[in-house]
């Protein structure tokens, strides 16, 4: 096994504080962070993802999104342990059925690298909560008999843990539904792990075509020759739509020219950004949090100043269930005392308190 083995990478992954010790140098302010919020939510990077952080600086942007904080330990009152409401609307294990013509899936617990501020850290990294096979078949009836539903969207964790075997098998299931339109893909590992997207995965995809991939990268140091040669071969080869959403992340990519940067050389790769997120609130997430007013000035610029097809929509997924709302001036609706309020597709009025 080998570096460019995903195998290899996934049990080479470091999970512990003295093996991190031994590849990077800690802030006492890291090493303390990580013992406290090591107990909330594990801790967990491959030995690719390490190399593209800086080793050295505590500021590194990508050392930012995956080594445990203080902040973490910190909840406050608008944040939730489930801020899109994804258990509530659960009528079989694992699948989540929210909106009326698409259901997400959850069907791994494992991720390459576990981000600070996932908005599933409640159940990611947990094995009970991954479904097993006999849930698999009831979440396959589920999608069978309820024909309003368009679109299965693979979520997790990250679905692209399961072997090449697993997703042929699910791939195949779904795509004998009828009534669904379209199945999609949301992963991390062309990111944190872009040598899963192997040449035998690439056959999976081309043989289910189309199929639609978002991707989660936040920062262009995020974009190494390793990910650009495995993320165009997959598109070439396994004919797969590929998408980006990143999240707004304070100290990380709260900055035009960043975000400029990133979009472009994801065009430049065949990713095509689709949202930037305003970060979820989830338990522990404050640190991350960059405004609203700011959000939209960094939104302005993007939009004024590049291509078109650079340009993501600028979101905000409702906390409590109520959907995504466009962040632009054009969408905000009401100044209150908390923040804006915003209303749903469905005319429902929310609060956002950031
Ligand atoms: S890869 Fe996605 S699901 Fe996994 S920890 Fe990061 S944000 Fe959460």
């Amino acid at each position: 096994m080998t570096w460019s083995d995903w195998k290899w990478q996934l049990q080479n992954r470091i999970t512990t504080l003295a093996d991190l010790e031994r590849e990077i140098t800690l802030t006492d302010e890291e090493r303390e962070s990580f013992v406290k919020a090591f107990e909330q939510f594990q801790f967990a990077v491959t030995p690719y993802y390490l190399a593209r952080l800086d080793k050295n600086n505590p500021d590194c942007p990508v050392r930012k999104q995956i080594l445990p904080r203080s902040g973490e330990l910190i909840r406050k009152p608008n944040e939730t342990e489930d801020p899109l409401a994804e258990e509530i609307h659960m009528p079989v294990k694992g699948v989540t059925h929210r909106y009326p013509d698409r259901a997400i899936w959850y069907i791994s617990h494992v991720c390459a690298v576990y981000c600070r501020f996932c908005t599933r850290k409640r159940k990611v990294s947990d094995p009970e909560e991954t479904p097993n096979r006999m849930e698999w078949e009831k979440a396959l009836d589920y999608f069978r008999t309820k024909t309003e539903i368009r679109e299965v969207i693979l979520s997790g964790g990250d679905p692209l843990t399961l072997s090449d075997s697993s997703l042929e098998y699910l791939l195949g299931a779904l795509k004998n539904i009828p009534h669904l339109n379209q199945v999609r893909i949301h992963t991390r590992h062309p990111v944190t792990m872009p040598m899963r997207l192997t040449e035998s995965l690439n056959s999976v995809f081309s043989k289910h075509f189309p199929i639609y991939m978002v991707t989660h990268f936040n920062h262009p140091n995020e974009i190494s020759d390793e990910t650009k040669f495995y993320v165009m071969r997959m598109i070439k080869e396994g004919h797969v739509s590929v998408f980006n959403q990143s999240v707004l992340l304070a100290g990380i990519n709260d900055d035009a020219n960043i975000l400029s940067e990133l979009n472009y050389k994801l065009i430049s790769i065949g990713v095509k950004p689709y949202y930037l997120h305003q970060c979820d609130e989830v338990f522990g997430s404050s640190d991350f949090v960059v405004p609203i007013e700011k959000g939209i000035e960094i939104y302005r610029r993007l939009r004024g100043y590049h291509s078109g097809i650079t340009i993501p929509n600028y979101v905000k997924d409702l906390t409590g269930g109520g959907g995504k709302v466009l962040l632009s001036p054009e969408y905000l609706q009401k100044k209150t005392e908390k923040g804006y309020l915003f209303q749903n597709y469905l005319g429902d009025e929310y609060e956002v308190g950031h």
